[in-house]
């Protein structure tokens, strides 16, 4: 790993260029989110003064502790499985959400945001290789769901997010990131809806991740560290 947190970030930042190049797509195509759970404060301010504006968090509790102390520019994503009640504190400090991963909780996600006058943005959650202890909606649940969850009037649905299962070669994330496409593919064509965004791809894959038409990969430990 180099030496400094704006080094690694310049480099991450060359690579999904790159990347993006390399898969015919033009540069600016795909956004990088700094995964930024469980590091302090002063390493996230580190990496907004080399230039990063977008930070993802996956426990509600840390955003709350963190976010206040931050500079009002940053954008921040939450990447976390969300309980229903916790949907109240959450919307005002992340204005996306790659997490949404039931029907149930998007539909209180809408009631709490019509209540706030919010509009939040997000992902939906899939487990597309079916693991049993995952999260998510199966690939069958989102085809059922998809009119109500596009027909939902304070939440926007702006694409699909996966987290494949944990694996040593990034190639074999291949075919999943590759069925998450194929699934978007098809609610496009089921619905007519856009859903342009995919979340996928973190600090081992986002290279195979860019290559299957990801638009935003969610980079941790390669950028602050070991975790
Ligand atoms: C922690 C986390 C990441 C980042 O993982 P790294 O391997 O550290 O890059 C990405 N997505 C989600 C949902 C996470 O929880």
């Amino acid at each position: 790993m180099l030496s400094t947190l704006p080094e690694r970030l310049s480099l991450i930042r060359q690579t999904i260029e790159d990347a993006t190049r390399r898969a015919g797509r033009s540069p600016g195509e795909v956004d990088l989110l700094a995964v930024s759970k469980t590091f302090p404060p002063d390493l996230i301010r580190e990496a907004a003064d080399a230039g990063q504006r977008l930070f993802g968090e996956s426990r509600v509790q840390e955003c709350l502790e963190k976010i206040p102390m931050l500079p009002a520019g940053l954008v921040w994503h939450f990447i976390g499985h969300l309980q229903s009640n916790k949907i109240r504190k959450i919307l005002p400090l992340c204005d996306t959400l790659h997490s949404v991963d039931s029907l149930d909780l998007a539909l209180e996600m809408d009631r709490i945001a019509e209540d706030l006058g919010l509009r939040p943005k997000v992902f939906l959650q899939v487990n597309v290789a079916g693991e049993a202890r995952k999260f998510g909606f199966s690939a069958q649940s989102i085809l059922q769901q998809i009119e109500t969850l596009l027909g939902l009037r304070r939440v926007e649905v702006i694409g699909l997010m996966t987290i494949p299962p944990l694996v040593k070669d990034p190639a074999e994330s291949r075919p999943h990131f590759a069925a998450l496409r194929e699934l978007r593919d098809q609610l496009v064509k089921d619905t007519g809806a856009k859903l342009p965004g995919l979340s996928m791809g973190m600090s081992n894959d986002f290279e195979t991740a860019i290559s299957e038409g990801a638009t935003i990969v969610r980079v941790g430990s390669n950028l602050f560290g070991g975790r």
